[in-house]
């Protein structure tokens, strides 16, 4: 426990900011985010810019399904001394698809509201759930991008990162990066995935001889949701944090994972995030040793952290949970992702002992 390990710091010159404005890697922070959320954005940026991008200065790249007003490219482009960019996104990307019925989407939200299925009647959740998983990447405005952080509102970064995270990313083959990583909610996903399994029989090909199958199937760590969500163990990584290559969402693989699933419906009938559709995927079609975990970007969406014990972060104050907050234990799925690698009991609990 402690500090992050060596191997996770750069903060060599090889991974010095370049000359300002100039970014070495095609890479760029990527918001989806309404206008009402403004003073969440500014905030987010804030907590980026301080901590890392001012030392890079990646440009931004903001989408909307709806234009941006004058007022949040204003605010927004004062909060970085880096080119940011405003995206409209195409009506057939957010629109839900001709094949959904939009009867069928509301008689499937009420039930989904009934077993407690957050944002399960807000047609505009689902489809954000669907662009973050299978449109954003072909957006135009990103065709010369490869890399991307996504950022939402509200969220806090609170460690001095020094080493440029694309270049890493890049350096070290790493196609996904993440922070957190929780059980879902099985109700929002009791189709996907006998869904993937049979794409999985129409396409074993794709399963990565290295894949983290096991991590996926395991049924031991919350035996109720691997039973509801059909032998899925729900784990995903938390995707309102995301730094991935983009190579691999615009490959033949997830490009045919994705359009069976669209097709079969799950983003309308089901509440599926794209979340679990992310993490499916780069679990079954990549090698594992392409997914890094951040272990050194201290990060908060509410209500979760990841917070590492280092002098390098500031106000990441809840590292070590206390009893009142160790509802959040059981959420956490990163354990089942280490392994045993590392000892996580002690690296986020004030009690020794065990579990
Ligand atoms: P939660 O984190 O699952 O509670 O969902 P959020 O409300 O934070 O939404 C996830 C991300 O999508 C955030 O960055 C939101 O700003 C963005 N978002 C969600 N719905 C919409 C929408 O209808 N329009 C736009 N432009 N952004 C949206
Ligand atoms: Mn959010």
């Amino acid at each position: 426990t402690g500090e992050p390990e060596g191997k996770l710091t750069y903060a060599s010159a090889d991974y010095a900011p370049g000359p300002a404005g100039t970014a070495r890697i095609p890479a760029t922070l990527l918001a989806l985010v309404r206008n009402e959320e403004l003073d969440g954005m500014l905030q987010s940026m804030h907590d980026l810019e301080r901590t890392w991008n001012h030392k890079f200065n990646y440009p931004w790249t903001f989408f909307n399904d709806v234009p941006f007003t004058e007022e949040f490219k204003r605010k927004t482009r004062a909060a970085t001394k880096a080119e940011c960019r405003y995206e409209l996104i195409p009506r057939e990307h957010w629109d839900m698809p001709s094949w959904i019925s939009k009867d069928l989407f509301d008689e499937s939200a009420k039930k989904l509201k009934e077993q407690g299925v957050q944002y399960a009647d807000m047609l505009s959740y689902h489809q954000m759930c669907r662009w973050n998983s299978g449109m954003f990447y072909r957006h135009p405005a990103l065709k010369d991008y490869q890399y991307y952080w996504r950022v939402e509102p509200k969220v806090h970064f609170f460690c001095d990162v020094d080493y440029d995270v694309f270049r890493y990313m890049r350096d070290n083959n790493k196609t996904y990066g993440f922070t957190i990583s929780l059980y879902d909610s099985p109700e929002s996903i009791p189709s996907l995935w006998p869904e993937t399994l049979k794409f999985l029989s129409e396409h074993p090909e794709y399963i990565h001889e290295n894949s983290a199958m096991e991590w996926l199937t395991d049924k031991d760590g919350r035996p109720e949701h691997y039973a509801k969500a059909n032998g899925y163990s729900t784990c995903h990584f938390w995707t309102n944090f995301e730094i991935a290559d983009m190579s691999f969402w615009r490959g033949k693989a997830y490009e045919d994972y994705f359009n069976h699933l669209d097709r079969a419906g799950g983003f309308f009938y089901e509440r599926w995030g794209d979340a679990p559709v992310h993490s499916i995927a780069v679990a079954l079609f990549e090698d594992k040793n392409r997914i890094h975990w951040f272990r050194d970007i201290g990060y908060q969406h509410i209500p979760f952290f990841n917070c590492p014990n280092s002098p390098k972060c500031k106000g990441c104050v809840t590292g070590r949970l206390t009893d009142g907050e160790s509802f959040l234990y059981k959420e956490d799925c990163r354990p089942n992702w280490f392994n045993g690698v590392l000892d996580w009991y002690d690296l986020h609990t004030t009690k020794k002992g065990p579990r």
